[in-house]
């Protein structure tokens, strides 16, 4: 029997005030025991704040980034240890690939999405400097810093992996330090992928605490510097959240509960259509993977009136072709629930809707090898007649393969019953009128997180009602919990404190190491774009020599490009514009500035790379003398290259010191040449 031990304070630990122990799904047989008692959290709390967090906050952002590739490689070469006790669980091979896959593909997601969209460095600007003084010598600017505390994550049972994953890598990502909650009934997957984690050794010390079994009195422990990302039942959800110490403290606390998620069939729709044989398929997928133990499981599925019969006989049609039983025997597609308890909850709730709903009745045959003590429950498919009457269909949720199918007339009374809900994970929309499709998720949307819009256009590769996707929003508001597990760096966000700061442009800009346009520059000699990355600092500055725009310039600009729009080259139609007379091409003044700034022999600057909030905010006209101001705004070395993104700022002026473009330039710059050592014996 496996044991189930925490790993606390840098040791492993397993109680000895008598173990919990947790058998498999299917045939009842013990296969691990859980004892977290004597656990000390006031020390992993200690750890995570004195250890991990300092650890973790020593690397860049994109340093923890290549942390979590190589570790998700790491992982991903034990899978097969993984899917055999996922098994034990009732997943299917589906179902343990959604988990463990899937929290693989997350690790991999954070980490090429966090070096492509955080900078190499340890603290993040978030929007623009705020000009909030006349003459410009005191300025506003966001930024967010990693907080210091521990990340509390507590899991639902459901997916142990990916629901372990999905938190661990923004928080990291964020400078966090993670004590981990898998439920306690398939802890053991998670624990085995937390061990991995721990002994690959590419984790800094601390990063990574695990709780198996009760948490003690770790919540009420928790400071202002904490924080509790939670996934789980909305009761239990509420229970924690209203503790004094996360009250008291304001600690911020995430909360993904259950949802009564929907899918809509759009009024367009007629029964011979492609969509209404994909709007089928996702019922009776979303019913059936992971046994219906999903967050984002369709709960409520809503059908024009008149198609209701027709809908109801295919999708009870289909269900009754799903092969429900042992995972372990080839060709189940819906193994048990996870657990005896979790049945006995899942028929109470059933019981519950059944008071006011039909029950169409799916004849399905569970397949096992031996007596059956497994946790199975068949899909089941209900109709409300009246949903308008019928609050049970709206807020209760069966954890399980159980959905309910209501009638609507018009967008109007189907907004009004999807909101019935009280906020949502996810909804579907199976539609092929773009008109209906908008008129319908801008409905909804204030109900929901995510939505997704299927028709025959993208149904090849839609990737499903039911999955959360590391780049998208997994959260919903009201019912839902109001959290933002996911999102790509949104998520990150949320383990980072924002702080508004003001003062002096050069000031600010040595906080955040950014030059912040009106701060103090530097002017040498030697061209900026002759310099190494490492000898460049933010502030190197070039103020050009000056050129003048005659009407040969954009005569033969238009020439070149082939843009004759009637303002640069139509002196009558010039005339009857806003502009008067005929004005120079902003991609004109755009070459003519890089003309001015640019060094052109060969150097350390490898190529331009792209270039950022452009802005023409006033005419050229010939005859007019422009200027530039080069000033390098940020540095941004690539880990593990040999060169990194330099930003320069971009200031074009007029022969009246007006700015008439603004812009930042990003160039690739080249890392000094490494100087080899003479080996020495
Ligand atoms: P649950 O009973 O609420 O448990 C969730 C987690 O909270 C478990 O780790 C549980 O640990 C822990 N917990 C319970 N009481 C606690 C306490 N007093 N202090 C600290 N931790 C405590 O939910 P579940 O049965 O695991 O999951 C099913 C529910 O989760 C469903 O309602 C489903 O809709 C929801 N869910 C939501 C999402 C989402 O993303 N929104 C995802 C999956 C599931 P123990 O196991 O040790 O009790």
């Amino acid at each position: 029997m496996i044991q189930v031990r925490s790993f606390a304070a840098g040791k492993w630990h397993f109680g000895d005030k008598g173990s919990i122990v947790l058998v498999d799904a299917v045939n009842g047989e013990p296969v691990a025991e859980v004892d977290s008692s004597g656990l000390d959290t006031g020390a992993m709390l200690r750890y995570a704040r004195d250890t991990g967090g300092p650890a973790i906050r020593r690397l860049t952002f994109h340093q923890r980034a290549l942390v979590l590739k190589e570790l998700a490689g790491y992982l991903l070469q034990r899978k097969e240890e993984y899917y055999a006790l996922s098994t034990h669980t009732g997943a299917t091979r589906l179902d343990s690939w959604i988990d463990i896959d899937g929290g693989f593909g997350t690790l991999f997601t954070y980490s090429s999405k966090a070096r492509r969209e955080l900078p190499n460095d340890t603290v993040l600007i978030d929007g623009p400097t705020e000009q909030i003084s006349k003459r410009g010598s005191f300025v506003g600017r966001h930024i967010f810093v990693s907080r210091r505390g521990a990340a509390v994550q507590i899991n639902a049972f459901n997916f142990p992996v990916w629901g372990m994953l999905e938190k661990f890598a923004p928080a990291f990502l964020a400078g966090m330090a993670t004590i981990v909650k898998p439920a306690t009934v398939s802890s053991y997957v998670a624990h085995r992928v937390a061990e991995d984690m721990i002994r690959s050794g590419l984790l800094p010390e601390g990063s990574l605490q695990l709780i198996a079994g009760s948490t003690g009195d770790l919540l009420e422990r928790l400071t202002l510097e904490d924080s509790v990302a939670f996934t789980g039942s909305r009761s239990t959800g509420l229970a924690l959240k209203q503790l004094p110490s996360i009250q008291e403290n304001s600690v911020p606390f995430t909360m993904e509960a259950d949802s009564m998620n929907s899918s809509i069939l759009g009024e367009d729709v007629r029964a011979t259509d492609e969509e209404f044989a994909l709007f089928i398929e996702e019922i009776a997928n979303e019913m059936t993977t992971k046994a219906g133990q999903r967050c984002t499981a369709i709960r409520r599925v809503f059908v024009p009136g008149p198609l209701v019969p027709e809908l109801l006989t295919r999708l009870q049609a289909r269900l009754q072709k799903i092969a429900v039983g042992d995972p372990r025997i080839e060709g189940i597609k819906m193994g048990p629930l996870v657990s005896l308890a979790q049945r006995t909850e899942v028929r109470e709730r059933v019981a519950e809707l059944a008071g006011s709903c039909e029950r169409i009745d799916v004849k399905t045959e569970i397949r096992i090898d031996g007596p059956d003590k497994g946790a199975f429950q068949t899909p089941t498919l209900l109709y409300a007649r009246r949903p308008f009457d019928n609050a049970a269909v709206h807020e209760i949720e069966a954890f399980g393969p159980v959905t309910t199918v209501m009638g609507y007339r018009g967008t109007e009374e189907l907004v009004a019953l999807v909101k019935l809900g009280g906020g949502s994970l996810v909804s579907s929309i199976f539609t092929n009128n773009d008109s209906i499709a908008r008129t319908i998720a801008l409905g909804i949307a204030p109900y929901h997180g995510r939505l997704m819009i299927v028709n025959r256009r993208c149904a090849a590769e839609s990737t499903g009602h039911g999955s959360p996707l590391p780049h998208l929003v997994h959260g919903g508001p009201g019912r839902a919990g109001g959290g933002e597990e996911l999102g790509g760096m949104r998520s990150v966000l949320h383990f980072m404190q924002r702080t508004a700061l003001q003062g002096s442009p050069t000031t600010l800009g040595a906080v955040y190491r950014e030059y912040t346009r009106g701060g103090e520059v530097r002017e040498e000699e030697k061209h900026p774009f002759k310099k190494y990355l490492e000898e460049l600092q933010i502030g190197d500055s070039l103020l050009t020599h000056r050129r003048t725009i005659t009407e040969g310039d954009i005569s033969n600009f238009a020439g070149v490009s082939g843009d004759f729009f009637y303002a640069h080259v139509d002196e009558l139609a010039a005339r009857e514009s806003m502009f008067g007379r005929r004005v120079a091409h902003g991609y004109f003044v755009l070459s003519a500035s890089a003309g001015l700034f640019v060094f052109p022999g060969p150097g350390p600057v490898i190529a331009n790379y792209g270039l950022e909030n452009l802005r023409f905010v006033k005419p050229v006209f010939a005859g007019d003398t422009l200027q530039v101001r080069l000033t390098c705004k940020a540095i941004r070395p690539k880990e593990g290259e040999d060169n990194g993104i330099v930003e320069w700022d971009v200031v074009v002026r007029n022969q009246d010191g007006d700015e008439v473009a603004l812009y930042t330039v990003l160039t690739l710059v080249k890392k000094l040449p490494r100087v080899e050592q003479p080996a020495t014996i």
